[in-house]
């Protein structure tokens, strides 16, 4: 298969607001805290102050190397004011779904405010976190997130994707990492997270709407530009359009 057949359309498909029994994150669940033997990483912002803490469960040599330096990048494109200004002239934000009493219930989209996307996806603080990889997702799935434990698994493909010469398959990991971690933001009555993008709200707005895929799309699309040679005449909104149409 061509290399780029491996979409970005295919990055956003992940799954958030699990049960405590899901697959990926059973044997993880068995351990109550991480164990020491985990490694802890800070990942810089641009100005040396700390932008993330996250554990990684058990990584071998290069995946480790591979997810510093994607969620180093994030960091980067998060603290850039073009970044930012970029998520606030963005409109037609979605936060997620709600369900209706009704009998069968109907799923309403939430709206919400670029504001709000940028204070509490783009420059919140994030709490330390989990990363452990896991290979046996479902078709078109390549991470999922426990908001509840901050843990993210994720695909040891995906990791893989940033040993690619090719920027574009490098961005899928920076969108994958960026989507999931917009999940590990929760609602403020504590019940998950805040940003959601089940299926049955999939059904009900685009998801190139919802924070999670628009955030993964401009944080990948972002970090695409960012590694174009001068003159090539790279898009970001054509890059923002591919994923969204792929998505749908
Ligand atoms: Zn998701």
């Amino acid at each position: 298969m061509h290399p780029l057949g491996h979409s970005r359309a295919l990055v956003g498909v992940a799954l958030v607001g699990l049960s405590l029994c899901s697959c990926a994150f059973l044997r993880y669940h068995e351990q109550r805290d991480p164990p020491p033997h985990w490694s802890r990483n800070v990942i810089p912002n641009p100005d040396g102050s700390a932008c993330l803490t996250v554990y990684l469960y058990d990584p071998g040599p290069a995946e480790r190397a591979a997810l510093r330096a994607a969620l180093t990048e994030i960091c980067r494109i998060r603290s850039d004011p073009g970044f930012q200004r970029r998520i606030s002239a963005e409109a037609n934000w979605v936060a997620g779904c709600t369900a209706t009493h009704e009998r069968p219930p109907r799923s309403v989209p939430e709206p919400v405010s670029a504001r709000e996307v940028l204070d509490r996806v783009v420059q919140g603080a994030v709490p330390e976190f989990h990363v452990l990889d896991y290979g046996s997702f479902g078709p078109r799935t390549y991470a999922e997130t426990d908001p509840r434990r901050r843990a993210i698994a994720i695909d040891p493909g995906r990791i893989a994707d940033w040993e690619s010469d090719n920027p574009s398959i490098r961005a899928l990991l920076v969108d994958t990492l960026a989507h999931e971690l917009s999940h590990l933001v929760v609602a403020s009555d504590g019940s998950g997270s805040a940003f959601r993008d089940d299926a049955a709200c999939r059904d009900v707005t685009p998801a190139g709407d919802l924070v999670s895929y628009k955030t993964g799309y401009l944080t990948g699309c972002w970090y695409e530009q960012s590694q174009q040679r001068p003159g090539r005449g790279f898009s970001l909104d054509e890059c923002l359009t591919r994923g969204r149409g792929r998505s749908e």
